[in-house]
């Protein structure tokens, strides 16, 4: 496409978004460029300080801003239930429904083994370090319920029923291949209420 070269190159970077096609990225880079200067500076500067200012809790990966994050610091919150997802985006969708009180561990990932991901490509190393001298005497999965989702679950319990610790599921209220991030809050927690010992 014949656009001068700061445009192509906007657009570009506009496609490399999720979901975001030729067409959209075009639209979507003329109508930046039709944005007043305060409006791109202040665009670029959420971008910029977004991608430095987070970083993920050394506990529990969640995206956060300051390490450990305010979930793990908050000693109000009970520490003997940690509930395992597959990113920080399901922390948000459980912590708007503003009932469950306990830790989070976000494994930034799912084990598939059709593409080949394993358990030591997610962020579980550090959940099973977290359990040894903790108060924690429940696990909760909350991965999706897809094969991977699956998949994962079943390992996690495998490694850790033996260690005496008990491992919930959340309950089949979510239909298979749904996102919890999607999930609509009486789902949600009705899938927490009816958890299934695995
Ligand atoms: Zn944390």
């Amino acid at each position: 496409m014949l656009y001068p070269t700061p445009i192509a190159k906007l657009i570009d970077s506009f496609t490399k978004l999720p979901g975001i096609g030729i067409k959209t990225a075009t639209r979507l880079a003329f109508y930046t460029i039709g944005m007043s200067d305060e409006e791109v500076n202040e665009f670029a500067k959420n971008l910029l300080a977004a991608k430095r200012e987070l970083t993920y809790c050394s506990v529990c990966g969640n995206l956060t801003d300051e390490d450990p994050c305010s979930i793990c610091t908050d000693q109000t919150r009970d520490r003997s239930v940690i509930l395992v997802v597959e990113d920080s985006k399901d922390v948000s969708a459980m912590e708007k429904i503003q009932e469950y009180h306990g830790l989070y561990h976000v494994l930034h990932g799912l084990i598939s083994p059709m593409n080949g991901v394993g358990p030591d490509d997610i962020n579980l190393k550090s959940l099973i370090t977290r359990l040894m001298d903790s108060e924690v005497n429940e696990v909760i999965i909350a991965t999706n319920a897809t094969a991977d989702g699956e998949a994962t679950s079943m390992y996690i319990s495998r490694v850790l029923k033996p260690a005496g610790i008990k491992v919930t599921r959340l309950a089949r209220g979510l239909a298979v291949g749904s996102d919890i991030e999607y999930a609509d809050e009486v789902t949600l927690l009705r899938a927490i209420e009816n958890r299934t010992e695995l």
